[in-house]
């Protein structure tokens, strides 16, 4: 594994996810739970190693969008409670169980499909109730005119044999927007998610364990009591976006490449696929060992600039799939070898996701399975994962 590192890797600084982790926590407060969001790889970081750590720190909960990502980790030793917040296939109902994966209940039709699969199995399956307040996404429909069968649909759901409606939860639209518009939209959706909750348990009788709405934006942004039982983080718990700067926290990825070869061009070049770019004086030029396969984004092609040790250095031409090239030409110093930082703590990636038009989520989740991931502690690589098929 060790000539892997030296053509483009991700570096995983799990000291700050652990600081992330301690800042959020006491931002929340003792009585509020911690669940870490890791679907999609946690969010392209590595969901073995980041749920790991979170398992140590003394998180409460994890979230992954599917039963492959839950069954990873469980496979893996992870011990902590699971949520699936996506779909699952009811024939997978006896793995949930097998597996003590607490999976989401989002309609009726879902729930009756549950609960006769967990009869059927003489077990029983742990769920949470999903709402839908706003978000138009999966959960039980509850606003305007669906309150009531909305509430009665979960009220059923809840009563099913077979099934232990441990939470209830909501996800919000624009709770990461600003503007008056997107708190009032917020504020809506947190205030019906309440009334739900308060009319499901007066004709339950009983009460949920564990309500939960809070992602990036309401942890950051929002009042203490939309933590509610348990606060739901991903984004911010990575430390990117602008909450995260305020709040302290750090980015734990750093997207790393190194200069495979150095051309010098005269005046007048071509540079890369369709000549986008054209030397406009003798330029030397550094090629890149990683394109849109590794997750550089080709519509960042001639836009953005990477960090090399002497500065930014202007990215030229079109990115390819497995290679592209930078401007070198005043930068003695940088030379075969030398590392380029994509993205990380010299090159923000809030920056590079605004040239692509995108959001942080989508660059980190596109970082590709054969860029080996490094763990980092106390500036150390303790660990290294490629997830090529080798
Ligand atoms: C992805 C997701 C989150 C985390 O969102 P962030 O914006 O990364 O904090 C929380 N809840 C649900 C239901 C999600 O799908």
């Amino acid at each position: 594994m060790e000539s892997t590192l030296r053509r483009t890797w991700a570096e995983v600084d799990l000291d700050a996810l652990e600081n992330n982790y301690r800042r959020i926590r006491k931002h929340i407060g003792e009585n509020v739970k911690f669940l870490g969001v890791v679907k999609a790889d946690a969010y392209g970081h590595g969901a073995i190693q980041v749920s790991k750590l979170l398992e140590k720190l003394g998180a409460d909960y994890l979230a992954v969008s599917s039963i492959d990502e839950a069954l990873e980790l469980r496979l893996n030793e992870v011990k902590l409670p699971i949520l699936i917040l996506g779909h699952t296939p009811k024939e997978q109902v006896d793995r949930l169980i097998e597996f003590d994966i607490t999976q989401a209940v989002t309609c009726k039709a879902k729930a009756i499909e549950y609960s006769e699969e967990a009869k059927r199995l003489g077990g029983t399956l742990k769920v949470h109730i999903k709402v839908d307040t706003g978000m138009s996404r999966l959960g039980y429909l509850c606003s305007g005119d669906n309150f009531f069968t909305g509430v009665d649909g979960i009220v059923e759901a809840c009563n099913m044999p077979g099934l232990d409606a441990e939470g209830i939860f909501t996800h919000f639209a624009v709770s990461d927007e600003p503007g008056e518009e997107c708190e009032n939209y917020t504020k809506k959706q947190f205030e019906l998610f309440n009334d739900v909750i308060n009319k499901v348990e007066e004709k339950l009788g009983r009460k949920f364990r564990l309500k939960h709405c809070a992602n990036t934006g309401a942890v950051a942004c929002y009042p203490k009591e939309y933590f509610m039982d348990m606060v739901r983080p991903g984004l911010l718990l990575y430390g990117y976006g602008e909450f995260a700067k305020k709040m302290g926290l750090e980015p734990v990825m750093s997207f790393k490449t190194t200069i495979s070869t150095i051309k010098v061009y005269p005046k007048g070049t071509a540079i890369s696929y369709g000549g986008i770019f054209k030397t406009e004086k003798t330029t030397r030029i550094g090629v890149l060992p990683c394109g849109y396969a590794d997750g550089f984004f080709r519509s960042l092609s001639n836009k953005c600039s990477l960090v090399t040790k002497e500065g930014p250095a202007k990215q030229r031409g079109k990115i390819c799939m497995d290679m592209c090239m930078i401007d070198i030409t005043d930068m003695p110093s940088v030379d075969v070898g030398s590392e380029v930082e994509i993205y990380g703590r010299k090159n923000p990636i809030e920056d590079l996701a605004e040239l692509a038009q995108t959001i942080p989520y989508e660059l980190t989740c596109a970082v590709s399975k054969r860029v080996p991931r490094a763990y980092f502690k106390n500036h150390k690589e303790i660990d290294r994962e490629l997830m090529l098929r080798i």
